[in-house]
């Protein structure tokens, strides 16, 4: 596994950048903002390298490997895990500068982008030909296509679409031993080996760096409707969460905000309008033609009425449900200027086990006096779990990291998983034991040799150093 490097490892790689005519920065005000992402760790780099193609980016990982010097890829550094936090310092290969779009197939719904290429851009070039690609994350506008395959992104539409990893077709990538790496298919269907593209999807950048990605676009629906359901508790909220995923009609989009998202939102945008005095907030979302909508609402309604509905209506106009949205969007940074040291999580359990997982949560809040703001993707099961506390004063912050491991074992108890898709990045590392098992570990870390022998991509993340 790869160490800090040595002065002479650096220096030996400054000269062979600078021989190679690589685009690199090396003076600590240029590096120092690539030391950090949005879980505000901070560990600057030695060096960041700006390459433009993928043959440079293939070269630059062989010298790496050559000195034995750690790197971390970097897409947008929104990261909310230190997943892009050089924590052993070496050089941050920033995708940057690889922001085309390669290709545009509407026939074949598909459509390949280097991995710098922004999210939002690639919405907008679909969008004019009736196409989307489904991740959604809320940060679209800001990170790279290649953060959301490392990290396997997802946002409000993975409850009908899934997360980044259903939605890619195939990756051009370099590993950590320098060789270039070819997966996938271009066809919705392919089963010839082992599925290399899955495996790629969620590794963190720990196996290889994603030059390129073919995408899988979806048909933009012709229209939606939204539906603002609040309730007197979060946990009823889980109920109807859990009823409305069990009738025949998927919604588009299912998420939920808790009495503590609610107050936050109300403080920060009173025009909004939300409701007084409930518990928790549904945004139920539906698409499709128009023929098939109003029964499509119909049928989403009836399964949110359950016991604690308090009121339930539809958005009136488009202009009212992009509103709403807007409300849910705005919450995470709203969120992160009322506690700049917040613990943001993404727990996932199974639908059907929601109501319970809110409760517990609410009992963990109270046991450690910590106060726990939850909104999430309600529909996967996944919910935001907000630790909001104050870093500078120690007793919160004990009390919060204590909460933190009571709401893991509560999720790992009722059949979830620690992360739904921020992934582990360094933050969780020392918690990854918890969930897999003594075999998926040494398989992990074996592969990890397969495709990284000397351990330079992106190491302390993932697995506890
Ligand atoms: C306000 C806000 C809202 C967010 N909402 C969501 C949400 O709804 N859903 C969600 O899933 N996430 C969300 N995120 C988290 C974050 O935006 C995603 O994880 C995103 O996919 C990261 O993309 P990035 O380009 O910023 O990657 P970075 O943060 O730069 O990197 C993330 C990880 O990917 C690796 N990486 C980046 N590019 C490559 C590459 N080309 N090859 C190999 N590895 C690479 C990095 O090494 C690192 O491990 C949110 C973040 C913020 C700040």
């Amino acid at each position: 596994m790869s160490a800090v490097p040595s002065r002479e490892a650096l220096a030996a790689l400054r000269a062979a950048l600078a021989a190679g005519g690589f685009e690199v920065a090396s003076a600590p005000a240029d590096t120092w903002s690539y030391g950090s992402d949005n879980s505000r760790r901070h560990a600057p780099p030695d060096l960041v390298a700006f390459p433009r193609t993928h043959d440079e980016v293939a070269a630059i990982v062989r010298l790496c490997r050559a000195e034995r010097v750690p790197l971390t890829a970097r897409g947008r550094g929104t990261a909310t895990t230190g997943a892009a936090v050089p924590v052993m310092g070496g050089l941050v290969l920033s995708l940057e500068r690889m922001t085309r779009i390669l290709e545009l197939r509407p026939d074949d719904r598909l459509m390949v982008v280097e991995a710098g290429c922004l999210n939002g851009a690639v919405q907008a070039a679909a969008a004019p030909h009736g196409l989307f690609w489904p991740p959604d994350p809320t940060s679209a506008e800001y990170c790279t296509v290649g953060g959301n395959v490392a990290t396997n992104a997802g946002g409000p539409r993975s409850v009908k679409h899934g997360t980044t990893r259903d939605c890619v077709l195939g990756l051009r990538a370099v590993t950590g031993a320098g060789v270039e790496l070819r997966t996938g298919v271009r066809t919705t269907k392919g089963v010839v080996g082992y599925d290399l593209t899955r495996l790629i999807c969620g590794a963190e950048g720990t196996l290889a760096v994603v030059t390129e990605v073919t995408l899988e676009l979806q048909p933009l629906p012709a229209a939606t409707r939204t539906l603002r359901a609040s309730y007197a508790s979060a946990a009823a909220a889980g109920r109807a969460v859990a009823a409305v995923m069990r009738q025949p009609v998927v919604p588009c989009r299912v998420e939920l905000l808790d009495r503590g998202s609610l107050e936050m939102v109300r403080a920060d945008r009173p025009e909004a309008g939300l409701p007084e005095g409930v518990g928790a907030l549904l945004l139920l979302e539906v698409d499709g033609s128009q023929q098939v909508l109003d029964q499509g609402l119909a049928a989403v309604a009836a399964a949110a009425r359950v016991e604690g509905l308090v009121e339930l209506r539809a958005a009136r106009d488009d202009a009212e449900s992009a509103a709403l949205w807007a409300v849910r969007k705005a919450l995470s940074p709203a969120l992160r200027r009322v506690a700049p040291t917040k613990v943001n999580e993404d727990v996932v359990v199974p639908v059907s086990r929601l109501a319970e997982l809110i409760e517990r949560i609410e009992a963990i809040a109270s046991d450690e006096a910590t106060r726990i703001v939850c909104f999430g993707h309600a529909g996967n099961g996944n919910l935001h779990v907000n630790l909001m506390f104050d870093g500078a004063a120690p007793a919160e912050a004990a009390a919060a990291g204590r909460a933190l491991a009571a709401v893991f074992r509560a999720v790992l108890a009722l059949g979830g998983t620690l992360s739904g898709e921020h992934g582990i990045g360094s933050e969780k590392a020392r918690f990854v034991g918890l969930e897999l098992d003594a075999t998926q570990m040494a398989l992990m870390r074996t592969l990890k040799q397969a495709f990284d022998p000397d351990g330079i991509l992106n190491p302390g993340k993932i697995f506890p150093l």
